[in-house]
């Protein structure tokens, strides 16, 4: 059995947009600081969210779909 070593297994590939914003010191208004694209690295039909290990984030949604993440980091 070696089929489990098999290394070209096809990736999901599931797409998100991640925007990252933030709060400028002296208001009360986020900003979009960067915008993102995040692609699954999880094998294809995996279960459970979708995963983007390059930037350490994770998503639910539908293959077809591109959802828009939103992380708040403190400045
Ligand atoms: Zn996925």
């Amino acid at each position: 059995m070696t089929d489990d070593l098999e290394t070209t297994k096809p990736a999901c590939g599931a797409r998100a947009t991640l925007i990252v914003t933030l709060t400028p010191v002296g208001t009360a208004t986020n900003v979009a600081r960067s915008r993102v694209s995040l692609h699954c690295a999880m094998p294809l039909g995996h279960k459970g969210p979708h995963l983007d290990p390059d930037h350490a984030e994770q998503w639910e949604g539908a293959h077809n779909a591109v959802p828009t993440l939103l992380r708040h980091e403190e400045d």
